[in-house]
């Protein structure tokens, strides 16, 4: 198994990380990502090590305190050194750069990781959707933030990571039809009595509005939940468990 996963529709710098090849413990075995969930310390810092080996990358990570809401931020440039995975200070839940001096990135253990690359704008993105960031169509506020750089939402290749699938994300009635109604019918399954949201269908269907052409989406179409030996999942793990980071970078 392997400790990043990439997409065949970027051809940038990036991955998605499992929960492969780290070196915490317990719920949080073993390549947690997050210093806020409760793992030792000493644990992630050594997994950021071997995460930032396997990514290769020579340049921080941005990420920012994830609030599920809309707010889309092209974080500045830090002149100190910082490390690999530096603590986020801005609160935000998609990120842009368009420069090479860092990635940008996510941490996930459920909600759904998206990675945009605009060739022709030299930008990149990298997003956060849970259940309220796709309901509010983070996808869209990106894509603006790439347009306003220069990016054509046509040229833009896209990948949506690993996340919670409708085979596993049971919602209540409230959510379902607040998806019915903002998407359409077909984010909602109905299975033994129980309902279900597809998540990444309902991304698909707002990058689609925003100009995204079908053919320049890839779904890695991964479920955390189902997938225990691969990836952290807040639903199934009752919100002890690690963290994976999401990342992209030009090149
Ligand atoms: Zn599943």
């Amino acid at each position: 198994m392997k400790m990043l996963l990439n997409s065949r529709i970027l051809d940038v710098p990036h991955g998605f990380s499992t929960r492969v090849g780290g070196a915490s413990q317990g719920p949080y075995s073993s390549l947690n990502l997050s210093w806020s969930v409760g793992d030792e310390s000493a644990a992630v810092e050594e997994n950021v090590r071997r995460f930032a080996k396997a990514a290769g990358l020579g340049r921080p990570i941005i990420t920012a305190r994830q609030v599920h809401g809309i707010r889309v931020i092209a974080p500045p440039r830090r002149l100190e050194s910082e490390g690999t995975l530096p603590v986020p200070t801005e609160e935000a839940d998609a990120l842009v750069a368009n420069d090479q001096d860092r990635a940008v990135g996510v941490k996930t253990a459920d909600c759904v990781p998206i990675l945009m690359h605009a060739p022709d704008a030299g930008a990149v993105a990298a997003v956060h959707a849970g259940w309220r960031g796709t309901r509010s169509r983070i996808v869209k506020e990106a894509i603006q933030k790439l347009r306003d750089l220069g990016a054509e939402p046509s040229k833009l290749r896209v990948a949506i990571g690993p996340a919670i699938r409708a085979c596993c994300f049971q919602v209540g009635n409230d959510v379902a039809e607040e998806f019915r109604k903002g998407f359409s019918a077909a984010v909602v399954e109905h299975r033994q009595g129980q309902t279900f949201v597809n998540l990444a269908l309902a991304n698909r269907m707002a990058l689609i509005e925003s100009g995204v052409a079908e053919s320049n989406i890839e779904d890695l179409a991964r479920c955390t939940s189902c997938e225990d030996q691969l990836f952290f999942s807040h639903r199934r793990d009752r919100g002890v468990t690690g963290r994976q980071v999401s990342f992209i970078a030009l090149a």
